[in-house]
């Protein structure tokens, strides 16, 4: 009889084994099925809010808790019944400090735990804690909860008393409830293996998050730096009310053009206007009227330059030309049509007609930027001081054939002088060394 009993208590023992490890197995499989985060965070990054609003309810049913609470670097998120803030933070604090990061800490006694039994656990009795270690300088931490879950012990023989080594009697009702209450379900060893295999999935979905929450940061950096930099570099190149090249920039592209002309002999040359009477604009118009002008000016110049050529606003009403690849009578004719696009201009509100002194300077080899534009100022006074409306060329200029040998064209240029150095018109024009006047 004792053998058959042996038998069949082995056979039994068995068979609740495979029970279990089918049970267990079931379990793992259910945990497994529901981490498809580490599978959709790359395409759909989510915050650790919005993972436990899709999964809480699943978690919480696979681990039999009643509370999920997720704390990352601080921040804490959870769904059901879990503690108050300051609670789980000073919690998290003492298992990092105590226990660390590696593998689920679990209690069924958080009031009697040496860890927790000195915190406002509330009516809470369960907990597992699992590390979430993103990175070495930020971590996280995962918390499942469990209630209070009463056990009633029937005792079929009267317990070993372990201190008397005496069969002691049962314990009364009252003693049996005493030594149950403030306890929870004990955690399963394979819910401790399934809390780990929930750690790293969700250390992976919230790490994809938060890297995807930095490239959004960066690429909005980025596009604000952009932003910055096109800002700056607008206030840095443009006259703000014309909206032409400002001093700076027109200074830098004749620099640049100097350089070019040293090195392979381009011919080029500045235009150095200055509006006729535009104080009395002002005065009799208005300063705002006296704005539109400057903007319509700079605006139709630059329309009628070539693409090579451009315009900068020197200051107040005056303004430069650079010309590139141009000669000394090239450069004369731009201005002078230039001029007389500057006397057809319509500005709305102003019925008296627009005029500029032009002053001409083309490039010499000797020249700097100041040279360059300081010939063309004196060049503009002189084309002020002989009565406005008009063009005068530098003198100094290099001798240019197609400069001196240019036809005099008697009944357009009314406005155009062109005072020639000595020796420039020889030849063509047969004037000898005298200077030539246009
Ligand atoms: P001139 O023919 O000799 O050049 O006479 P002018 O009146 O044009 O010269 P003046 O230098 O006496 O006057 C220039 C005026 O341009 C004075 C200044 O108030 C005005 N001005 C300078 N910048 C601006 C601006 O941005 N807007 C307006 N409306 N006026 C400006
Ligand atoms: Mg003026
Ligand atoms: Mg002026």
């Amino acid at each position: 009889m004792r053998d058959a009993v042996r038998a069949l208590v082995q056979m039994t023992t068995q068979r609740l084994l495979l029970l279990r490890a089918r049970q267990e197995a079931r379990f793992l499989q259910r945990v497994q099925d529901s981490l498809v985060l580490a599978s959709t965070a790359r395409k759909e990054p989510r915050s650790p809010q919005q993972l436990l609003e899709a999964q809480a309810n699943t978690w919480m049913e696979l681990f039999r808790a009643d509370g999920i609470a997720l704390w990352i670097n601080g921040n804490v998120c959870s769904a059901g019944k879990t503690l108050e803030v300051g609670v789980i933070d000073q919690w998290v604090k003492r298992l990092a400090r105590t226990h660390g990061y590696s593998g689920p800490w679990c209690t069924r006694q958080l009031a009697e735990n040496p860890l927790t039994r000195s915190l406002a656990m509330g009516d809470r009795c369960g907990a597992l804690a699992m590390a979430l270690p993103f990175s070495q300088q930020q971590n996280g931490w995962m918390l499942l909860f469990r209630p209070e879950q009463s056990e009633t012990r029937y005792w079929a023989i009267r317990p070993l008393d372990s201190s008397t080594a005496l069969l002691t009697a049962p314990p009364s009702a009252a003693r049996r409830k005493a030594a149950t209450a403030r306890r929870s379900e004990a955690w399963q060893r394979v819910e401790r293996l399934a809390a780990v295999d929930l750690g790293e999935d969700l250390t992976l979905a919230i790490s994809s998050y938060e890297i995807s929450q930095l490239n959004d940061h960066l690429e909005r950096e980025r596009k604000a730096l952009a932003s910055a930099n096109q800002r700056l570099e607008q206030l840095a190149h443009f006259d703000p009310l014309t909206q032409v090249w400002n001093r700076y920039r027109i200074e830098q592209a004749i620099d640049a053009e100097l350089v070019a002309a040293q090195r392979y002999g381009a011919q080029f040359g500045v235009l150095l206007f200055d509006v006729d009477h535009f104080k009395a604009i002002n005065d009799t118009y208005g300063h705002a009227l006296g704005d539109d002008v400057l903007v319509t000016l700079a605006h139709q110049v630059e329309a009628s330059l070539r693409g090579c050529d451009h315009l900068g606003r020197w200051g107040g009403e005056e303004f430069v030309v650079l010309a590139r690849h141009a000669d000394c009578a090239a450069l004369a004719g731009l201005a002078e049509r230039l001029r007389v696009l500057i006397t057809t201009l319509h500005v709305e509100g102003l019925d008296t007609s627009l005029t500029v002194s032009v002053g001409v300077a083309a490039w010499q080899p000797e020249d700097s930027c100041k040279t360059l534009v300081a010939r063309a100022d004196q060049a503009m006074y002189r084309a002020k001081h002989a009565g406005r409306n008009r063009v005068e060329v530098a003198e100094g200029g290099k001798p240019d054939a197609t400069c001196t040998a240019k036809p005099l064209d008697v009944t357009a240029p009314r406005h155009l002088g062109c005072l020639c150095p000595a020796g420039w018109a020889t030849g063509a024009s047969g004037l000898g060394d005298a200077p030539l006047l246009f």
